[in-house]
């Protein structure tokens, strides 16, 4: 298999003693690259640092994603909120990211749009994608891309682990976007997320980790790691009935069209 993990927190502090050998093992499972994601100040300064560093020879590729996620709303003062949109100009970066809207948790909403706004002008200025974070958000999600200019065609990007309701993976489709699947499609309790694998075409569908989190089964519990991404690739081939190598092929080209890389 010929894979892409879209999504993982690679320079997480659970990565620290042992990042070598957790790149060898994602490249014996066939992992040609990874899109590394930062969340805030600290983590997409240590995405960048990561990300510019050498690696042993046969590593997969390291791509940047910086951003503030909506879980670190309280954080975001304006002077963090300049210190992350300076980094976007660092050559390693090929989105911005995770940015989005969190309804689940009890986090002020209001000041979650506003941080979710001005960095899809962000995106859309540099013309680089987005990697967005959507829970129990669905109809603000929809109205705030299309606003932003996804239904122009002028913002792309992807919406992660995607565990909303189906239809709003359809939605989002059709607003151009990719939707990217997780372990989560893998645990017996999330149907509905097998019902949105089914309802997004292959051609739109990206595959990732979300590493340290959300292992996959048979690995659920544990932390996870890219070389996982391979259980994913397995899980959404089963659902569309195609070989884990073509969703693994298939997912890895969208991979590379939406970051450019
Ligand atoms: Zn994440």
């Amino acid at each position: 298999m010929r894979l892409i993990d879209s999504h993982a927190h690679l320079a997480d502090d659970r990565f620290k003693d042992d990042l070598p050998e957790v790149l060898r093992r994602a490249r014996d499972a066939g992992v040609e690259a990874v899109v590394v994601i930062g969340y805030n100040v600290e983590s997409s300064a240590a995405v960048l640092k990561l990300t510019s560093a050498d690696h042993p020879a046969g590593s997969p590729s390291l791509h940047a994603v910086v951003g503030f996620a909506p879980h670190n709303v309280a954080e975001a003062t304006s002077s963090a909120v300049a210190e992350v949109e300076a980094m976007l100009d660092r050559p390693e970066v090929v989105a911005v990211g995770e940015i989005g809207l969190d309804y689940h948790y009890d986090m002020p909403p209001a000041d979650q749009r506003t941080l979710f706004a001005t960095q899809l002008e962000w995106a859309v200025q540099r013309e680089l994608p987005v990697v967005i974070h959507s829970r129990e958000a669905v109809d603000d999600m929809v109205r705030m891309l299309g606003e932003a200019g996804a239904s122009e065609g002028r913002l792309r990007g992807v919406i992660h682990c995607f565990t909303e309701d189906p239809a709003m993976a359809e939605q989002v489709v059709d607003l151009g976007f990719y939707v990217s699947f997780s372990g989560i499609a893998t645990f017996k309790n999330a149907p509905e997320v097998r019902d949105a694998i089914a309802r997004v075409p292959l051609e739109r569908t990206l595959i990732e980790t979300d590493a340290p989190f959300l292992a996959p089964v048979p690995h659920r519990g544990q932390r996870n790691e890219p070389a996982f991404v391979a259980e994913v690739a397995r899980c959404v081939a089963e659902i569309h009935e195609r070989s884990a190598d073509e969703v693994a092929e298939i997912s890895a080209a969208n991979c590379r069209r939406l970051f450019r890389i």
